[in-house]
């Protein structure tokens, strides 16, 4: 993997679960770390800064909610002040409240849109000053399988995601011409705190194995190549696109 020396990378909802691979990941493969999530995760966001720093890589604790815009702005200045800029931006940090459209209550809607959608576009506007003063970014949004096929009892996460997608491919015909790509990674079911909602019941989980052409469910860790390619210099050519990382469910 192609990673120019002093990149840095800013991951979002890196605590735990799948951003947290991919912050140990892209320590792994040369990146110094600007680790984000929401304050109320604090204790494990450290842990994990303190698990970068001690694969030798710098590394910065961002305690922010990435759908308040001043918390956005003031994350990114933190990291660029500490680390010399952004190379990578991981949008990770997810939410999902599981109800039926008959159910579902406004707020619900409104508060997964916010982190999902909206607060991927305030990391992004925050972060573009930066990636154009270098004249050089790799942006990797976290979809989900669900924003293209969806699944009962999500129809704001799918509508959440489907919009992540959308504006992952106006990034990459906005900013190609300056030197910066923007890809998604979509995610099928991956076992972290966020999978368990649906994978608790083992009866559901082998369910959801069984959909696989794997014939598995994935781990942390299976997101974590598709995302360091995106974030590296190997995918300079490649902008727009969505990479489903599900152990083949969706076929398109
Ligand atoms: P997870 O285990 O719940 O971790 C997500 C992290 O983001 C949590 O630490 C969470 O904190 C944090 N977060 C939530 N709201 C935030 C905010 N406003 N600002 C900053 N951080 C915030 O989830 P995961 O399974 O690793 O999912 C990571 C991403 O992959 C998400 O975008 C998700 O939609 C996507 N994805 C996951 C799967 C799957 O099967 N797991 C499948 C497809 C896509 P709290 O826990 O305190 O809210």
């Amino acid at each position: 993997m192609t990673v120019g020396k002093g990149r840095v990378a800013l991951v979002t909802g890196a605590s735990r679960g799948i951003g947290r691979a991919i912050a140990l990941g892209l320590a792994e493969r040369g990146f110094d770390l600007a680790l984000n999530d929401i304050p109320r995760q604090a204790k494990a966001l450290d842990e994990a800064a303190a698990a970068v720093h001690a694969l030798g890589r710098r590394a910065v604790a961002l305690h922010a909610d990435v759908s308040q815009k001043i918390e956005v702005e003031a994350m990114v200045e933190k990291a660029v002040a500490e680390l010399g800029g952004i190379h990578a931006v991981v949008n990770n940090a997810g939410i999902l409240i599981a109800a039926s459209v008959e159910t579902l209550a406004e707020t619900h809607w409104d508060s997964v849109m916010d982190v999902n959608a909206k607060g991927t576009f305030l990391v992004i506007q925050a972060v573009l000053p930066v990636m154009k003063r270098q004249a050089y970014g790799r942006i990797c949004n976290i979809a989900s399988i669900g924003g293209k096929h969806g699944a009962p009892q999500q129809a704001h996460y799918s509508a959440s995601k489907a919009a992540v997608m959308g504006f992952t491919r106006v990034l990459a015909q906005e900013l190609g011409p300056i030197g910066i790509t923007a890809n998604c990674v979509c995610p099928g079911i991956i076992l972290t705190d966020m999978g368990r909602v649906n994978l608790d019941d083992p009866a559901i989980r082998n369910a959801w194995a069984a959909k696989t052409a794997m014939a598995r469910i994935g781990d942390p860790e299976d997101v974590v190549g598709p995302v360091a390619f995106f974030c590296s210099d190997d995918s300079a050519f490649v902008t727009g696109q969505t990479l489903n990382v599900d152990g083949g469910i969706v076929f398109s």
